[in-house]
């Protein structure tokens, strides 16, 4: 089996300190963490990396994108959601093509990567061609394909097909949820068959949750109730669910996304750029919720960089609530990592330890955001802006090094990418 080791490399302790440490990855896994220059070389048949200049980290997971946006970013700029997506994305959408989506994730991806991300979990259509291109650049995805009404049976039926073919390919790296847009896009009986098609299949859903308060006041509207306890009623829950944004939320419907063991995906960015509101993220966090972090599309963001997502979290949760103290970076950095690796892998991806997926990124100690270098601590992540990032490993294969992605040719793609965009939407 293959092996590389990551000789010397500083990595965090349980004290938030840093401890000189060697890293062992073996195939797809983490085999050992030992004291930094205690594995031999000899004992590695395979590639070395000299980790004295870097701090290991576990690889960032973006936990609610639509990654071929990035081919839409700046095309829809300053607008309410509603204006945002009748007005400006729909008719873009209308002209995307197999080509020009796997071209934009591919360019999603890229951006992904250098910022330090592994995983992402991503809903779109197309999605045979993200999952071309998640096979080509190495990462790990978990993917959905966006459903709603006017998709029908015709939809479902390309879900299950698309689940039948892809889940668990590219040698496990791909996980197939089923993606029903959200109750304002989706009547709830279709949401029932999705949700109840994804539980005979044992897997997941990912669906946006209470984005805007038009949306929740909308639902009342026709519905007598609010969204999520109308689709607890229909016993909507009940698998793993990955639930986007959920900004709008009253007690209750708190409660039952505790009750229903949800991931909630906090989306801060794009929750400021479109005006949808600041989603109760410390209360959620008191409740003992899983909360996760997204960069939601790029159109909407606009730039798929983790790192900025964590700082932006820790910011509006502190402007909002007045309290510096609240979600200090340790939270932060778990919501980033630990927290959807636990809910979505099995606690084997977001962290470094033996038997752990080797998703690990390593970050260039003597970049000048981490100036003074000598007090490093977790707090790190308020500092790192992603262009420190200077190796990605995924699955433990070396995926980016010295800034360079190695598994496909980023300059080409973009070129053939523009092209593209040129041909369809600037012509
Ligand atoms: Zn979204």
């Amino acid at each position: 089996m293959n092996q590389l080791l990551i000789q010397n490399v500083s990595l965090f302790d349980r004290n938030d300190s840093l401890q000189k440490t060697d890293i062992l990855i073996e195939g797809n896994y983490i085999k050992s963490l030992n004291p930094a220059n205690f594995t031999q070389s000899n004992q590695c048949k395979d590639e070395i990396i000299d980790g004295s200049n870097f701090i290991a980290l576990p690889g960032l997971m973006n936990c609610h994108t639509h990654i071929p946006m990035v081919l839409f970013r700046g095309f829809a700029e300053d607008l309410n959601l509603n204006d945002w997506l009748t007005k400006k994305i729909f008719p873009l959408e209308s002209k995307l093509s197999e080509e020009l989506v796997l071209y934009g994730a591919l360019m999603g991806i890229a951006e992904l990567i250098h910022n330090g991300c592994t995983f992402f979990a991503d809903m779109y259509f197309f999605m045979e061609s993200v999952a071309k291109a998640v096979d080509i650049s190495g990462i790990r995805a978990n993917l959905s394909l966006g459903l709603i009404d006017q998709n029908g049976e015709d939809g479902i039926r390309k879900a299950e097909t698309f689940f039948n073919n892809y889940h668990l390919s590219s040698q496990q790296r791909i996980h197939v949820f089923f993606g029903p847009h959200a109750p304002y896009t989706c009547n709830l009986q279709y949401l029932k068959q999705i949700s109840n098609l994804a539980k005979k299949l044992k897997t997941g859903i990912h669906i946006h949750l209470n984005e805007t308060e038009k949306e929740v006041k909308d639902f009342e509207d026709q519905h007598h109730k609010r969204p999520i306890v109308a689709l607890e009623e229909i016993g909507f829950f009940g698998q793993t669910s990955i639930c986007a944004h959920c900004v709008h939320l009253d007690q209750k419907e708190i409660s039952i996304l505790k009750s229903e063991n949800a991931l909630v995906v906090h989306n801060p960015s794009s929750n400021m750029k479109l005006g949808s509101g600041i989603a109760p993220i410390p209360s959620m966090i008191n409740q003992q919720i899983p909360v996760s972090l997204g960069t939601d599309g790029a159109a909407s963001n606009n730039q798929l960089n983790m790192f900025k997502e964590m700082h932006m979290a820790s910011l509006l949760s502190k402007v909002s609530s007045k309290d510096g103290s609240i979600l200090p970076a340790d939270t932060i950095f778990k919501m980033g990592t630990e927290t959807p690796g636990q809910y979505l892998l099995n606690g084997k991806a977001g962290i470094i330890k033996e038997n752990a997926f080797a998703d690990i990124i390593l970050i260039n100690q003597s970049s000048p955001s981490l100036f003074p270098n000598v007090i490093i601590s977790k707090s790190m992540i308020h500092s790192l802006q992603g262009n420190e990032v200077d190796t990605v490993i995924i699955n433990g294969r070396i995926i980016m090094k010295g800034h360079r992605i190695l598994t496909f040719d980023e300059k080409e793609i973009q070129k053939k990418a523009n092209q593209l965009i040129q041909k369809t939407y600037l012509c």
